[in-house]
């Protein structure tokens, strides 16, 4: 027989092929695989309980001995019933099994089992259903802390156990340590071997605890050494080489002067595009930090070298508003700047791809659509994808590979709803530019969560603004954009009203709320046409209130507008709500942004008041995080990353922290991790990148 890891499941005893088919469900085929196959969950039967002193309604082990022969009856169902009676010296342990009958030969008088099950009262006793046992002197799974494994239909816990602990047995010890001494010492790590026989059996949550962070860390610091292996080959790419026109060149275009961060982030591009290599940069930074400015200046750079620019947005909203902002920018110095949405159609987009296709054009602003099949660029040399946490890393590829022979550079603009380790760690083929400085002049919105009884109040405060001259945002959540539409796609906690609902709440609200003000209504199922027209008043002030789903929530920008409503504000994820609140306060008047929530629930009322608490993006981010987990907080986008399996980028982040910096070091001393110490490592970098097996040479 084979040994140790490569050992197939279908071979041992108790398995045979119609379980190794359902074990194959769960992705084990050998020995080695279960030993990675961690446990979702454990019980803690350490304790074992007297009938007297067994928690009602819990899970537990009691001792008990069988006092009379088992009782097999048929309940008026049919189904077949096996009752047994056992005691202690407290009292009775009534016992009852379904299915399965041939339990009425297991058990003989006068014989003690430890029970595991859940406990309930009956009179002076207690009784089980279905509980595990295991005859007393000879316990394996009773009397200690028991893992729990992820199953399948065909594999219960029980078979999952047993091959758990062969694995442990015979594979583990054989298992190369892939962290070096300096790594395991410097962050107090246990060893691999202790680590795998812990996380699936502990002898203590001590030992559990070591284990899991341990194995976290190696996983994460497989996952950093591949993202940094990969960086490390991403920089030896051939790039267009711009002709050298300087951001301070670009500024005197500006309406205004340019933040240091702004003018670091320009050139941070500039060195990029005039090295002779291809850039890969995200530039980050929380709303209203001005990243537009420091896109232009790409445009403006591309343009200017002869080479055509893409800028992609993710909704047709936000694409119009750049558009508007680059023609006025860039218009004036012969740089022709076009649109291209899905709303772009016949013959208008019939000539618009045909001066794309010869040249004519020098940057076109568009959705997705700037990628689509049939769009052809004479010679496109840079790529920008504004607000790319809704794009994901996996269209990066797909636009690098519409520039021909030489890839165009790319250019990521981002706001930072993703804490900063986590976005390095999904932009880890990246440069980073981090804009950490607002423009001069803004004050912060003052922010307040309030519930249904003040919106009289509300109204009149929204009255107050107008009657200012200032505007107001008032935002509602609609079904069909959360997490509907694949350009609005969003996740929330909560199912939100339909969008005749919100139709309905914005006609009351012109009709009998604010007859005498001016009143629009946008939302994301609008025609882009349609959508515009209203935008463009607003943002002209010939709108006062606009009320809107959630598509203003990225990018759009009218200084004038100082208060933002968002009605039953509970259903957004917190950086959702930063990000609508942001649309405010980008004037020199004070900004205000009301959270309306009638939810009663105290931690949804404590999870909003996070928002008046911080302005910091990163903090936001985090808390979002905490609160919401990775799953929720990326919805359905593919984030690129390999799976992980025991970390998890909520919680772990301090490990990550450090898992980063330690592969960091390493990779700088061995970059391609060539070194004999370091062979397990990448071997176990190339089977996580398994799927990407081209990264590496
Ligand atoms: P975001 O980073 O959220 O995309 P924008 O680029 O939309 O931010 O900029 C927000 C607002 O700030 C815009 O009205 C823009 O014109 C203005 N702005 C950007 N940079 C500066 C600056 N350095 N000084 C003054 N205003 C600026
Ligand atoms: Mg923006």
């Amino acid at each position: 027989m084979e040994q140790g890891a490569n050992v197939a499941l279908a071979s041992l005893p108790g398995v045979g092929p119609v379980r190794s088919g359902k074990l194959a469900k769960l992705g084990l085929e050998r020995l080695g695989d279960v030993l990675w196959h961690f446990p979702l969950r454990y019980e803690d039967r350490r304790r074992v309980f007297s009938v007297r002193e067994a928690p009602e309604g819990e899970l537990c082990c009691v001792k008990a001995m069988i006092a009379q022969s088992p009782q097999l009856s048929r309940a008026r169902s049919g189904v077949e019933l096996v009752k047994v009676k056992c005691v202690d010296e407290t009292g009775t342990l009534n016992l009852t099994f379904f299915h399965q009958s041939y339990l009425r030969h297991a058990f003989s008088p006068g014989d003690t089992y430890i029970f595991y099950g859940k406990a309930e009262r009956q009179g002076r006793g207690i009784s089980m259903v279905n509980p595990l046992f295991e005859k007393e002197g000879e316990e394996k799974y009773t009397g200690r802390i028991v893992p729990v494994y992820p199953l399948t239909a065909g594999v219960h816990n029980a078979l999952m156990l047993s091959l758990a602990r062969l694995a442990v047995d015979q594979v583990a010890p054989g298992v190369e340590e892939v962290l070096p001494l300096w790594v395991r010492q410097r962050y107090g790590l246990c060893q691999q071997e202790f680590a795998l026989s812990n996380i699936h059996f502990p002898q203590n949550f001590e030992g559990l605890e070591s284990a899991r962070k341990r194995l976290i860390f190696e996983e994460l610091m497989t996952l950093t050494c591949g993202l940094a292996m990969l960086k490390g080959r991403r920089q030896h790419f051939d790039g267009l080489q711009f002709s050298p026109h300087a951001p301070a060149e670009f500024c005197t275009l500006l309406p205004f002067t340019p933040t240091g961060a702004q003018k670091r982030a320009m050139e941070d591009i500039f060195r990029d595009v005039t090295s002779g290599q291809s850039m890969n940069r995200l530039v980050q930074g929380d709303v209203g930090s001005g990243k537009t400015a420091v896109a232009a200046y790409g445009a403006w750079a591309a343009a200017l070298s002869g080479v055509q620019c893409a800028l992609m947005a993710p909704t047709e909203l936000l694409a119009e508003q750049h558009f508007r902002t680059l023609s006025a920018l860039l218009g004036p110095s012969g740089i022709r700047v076009e649109l291209l949405t899905g709303s772009v159609k016949g013959a208008g987009r019939k000539k618009l791809l045909q001066e794309l296709a010869q040249g004519d054009i020098q940057v076109l602003v568009g959705t997705h659509a700037l990628f689509s099949q049939g769009v052809a660029y004479h010679k496109l040399g840079l790529v920008i994808a504004d607000e790319q946490h809704r794009f994901g890393v996996a269209q990066r590829g797909a636009l690098a590979a519409k520039g021909g022979e030489t890839p165009p550079h790319v250019l990521v603009m981002s706001a930072t709803p993703i804490p900063r380790t986590l976005a390095l760690m999904i932009y880890g083929d990246m440069e980073v530019s981090i804009i950490d400085e607002l423009p001069p002049g803004r004050t912060p919105v003052s922010t307040y969560v309030v519930g249904e009884d003040k919106r009289q109040r509300m109204y009149g405060f929204v009255r107050a603004q107008v009657a200012a001259g200032r505007q107001v945002y008032l935002v509602c959540p609609a079904v069909e954009e959360i997490g509907g539409g694949e350009e609005e796609g969003q996740t929330s906690l909560f199912p939100a009203m339909d969008l005749k609902a919100v139709t309905t709440y914005a006609k009351t609200l012109q009709e009998q709320v604010f007859p005498d003000l001016s009143v629009g209504f946008v939302h994301g199922k609008m025609k882009g046409k349609d959508k515009e027209a209203i935008m463009s008043a607003f943002a002209a002030g010939e709108i006062q209130v606009l009320v809107s789903t959630t598509v203003i929530e990225v990018g759009v920008d009218v200084p004038n507008a100082t208060l933002m409503i968002v009605e039953n504000a509970d259903r957004f994820g917190l950086s959702q709500l930063h990000q609508l609140r942001g649309r405010v306060g980008r004037g020199q008047h004070e900004s205000y942004c009301v959270l309306v929530s009638s939810s009663r629930s105290e931690t949804a009322r404590q999870r909003l008041r996070v928002l008046t608490q911080t302005t910091d993006g990163f903090r936001i981010a985090q808390e979002d995080l905490r609160l919401r987990g990775p799953g929720d907080f990326f919805g359905q986008r593919q984030h690129g990353l390999p799976q992980l399996k025991v970390a998890d980028f909520a919680s772990d982040l301090e490990l990550l922290n450090q898992a980063r910096q330690a592969a960091q070091e390493l990779v700088e001393g061995d970059p391609d991790l060539k070194r004999e110490e370091h062979r397990p490592l990448r071997r176990r970098v190339e089977h996580m990148f398994r799927d990407n097996p081209d990264i590496f040479h």
